[in-house]
């Protein structure tokens, strides 16, 4: 196991311990006794998690690999601040996301992020299962932005539950998805991801700033939604206060808003200031974490 410099994060590999307890599991769940199954479901497999496998070759590449990639991210400006971000107290463990986790729990994902905190008898501490062999490689450690801030955000009182349009399951998709999108930006990429379930709303995979500005502005639950995440979120307030990266919606958000609401008043289908207000209050007041 390996602390990644000051910061909460930890880096364990066990890989062999958590495929052999996926083997109990499946023996457990053939056998009658449901106690012994949900122990291992639940417990069992989230300690074994992060207990290092015996050192190995293996081991020692995906070690070396994720901390070359958090030192890539540190030297990122927006991701050096979502870093800073962490609070000191909650350890961040990283360990090899499985196969058959990644189609158990979810649908062939990149990354799995736990952000909540895991009992003592789970072992504690939030995770981020994450095998970067399962990215492409110019992605791996925009992928693990994204995961880094869903679990940035577990230490948050205000959870962004409900979905967004078509595109988001939820405001933590949302927020990540455009974190991941800025930490791109601070790359000097001009590609970014269109949107996370780009197949419901958008047919192109990546999209411009510009491309993406639009996109905001025809869609004003997004506008609602930066505005919960500037209104709650440090780091998104922060963010806002900066002359970088390129593409930063929270830093362009009065003018983002302002041609969101113009775009209501003029266009094909006019509507009245009246109407505006009627339909979508939350245009002209601060958002609470379900109101959108
Ligand atoms: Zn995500």
């Amino acid at each position: 196991m390996q602390q990644f410099r000051w910061y909460p994060i930890y880096v364990v590999y066990s890989k062999a311990r958590q495929e052999f307890m996926e083997q109990q599991i499946d023996r457990y769940a053939a056998g009658n006794d449901p106690g012994i199954f949900d122990w291992a479901q639940n417990v069992g497999r989230n300690s074994e998690s992060i207990r290092p496998d015996k050192e190995s070759p293996e081991s020692r590449h995906y070690e070396t690999t994720i901390l070359n990639l958090l030192n890539k991210i540190e030297s990122n400006k927006v991701g050096g601040l979502l870093l800073e971000s962490l609070a000191p107290g909650s350890k961040i463990y990283i360990h090899p996301l499985t196969e058959r986790t990644r189609h158990s729990d979810c649908y062939k994902c990149t990354g799995l992020t736990t952000w909540w905190e895991m009992t003592l008898k789970q072992g504690g501490g939030r995770r981020i299962a994450f095998s970067p062999e399962l990215v492409k490689s110019d992605q791996t450690d925009d992928v693990l932005v994204h995961e880094l801030m869903h679990a940035y955000r577990g230490e948050s009182k205000m959870r962004a539950r409900r979905g967004i349009g078509l595109q988001y399951p939820d405001g933590e998709e949302f927020i990540a998805h455009y974190i991941e999108n800025m930490y791109r930006s601070a790359k000097g990429r001009a590609d970014l991801e269109f949107s996370y379930y780009r197949h419901y709303a958008h047919a192109s995979q990546f999209g411009t700033k510009s491309s993406i500005y639009h996109h905001i502005v025809e869609n004003e639950r997004e506008i609602f939604a930066f505005r919960f995440f500037l209104d709650s979120d440090p780091l998104c307030a922060n963010l806002a206060k900066k002359s970088w990266p390129a593409f930063n919606p929270f830093r362009d958000f009065q003018i983002l808003h302002r041609l969101s609401l113009n775009s209501k008043l003029t266009g094909e289908y006019p509507m009245t200031m009246e109407q505006v207000r009627e339909f979508w209050p939350s245009f002209f007041t601060a958002v609470g974490p379900n109101d959108y």
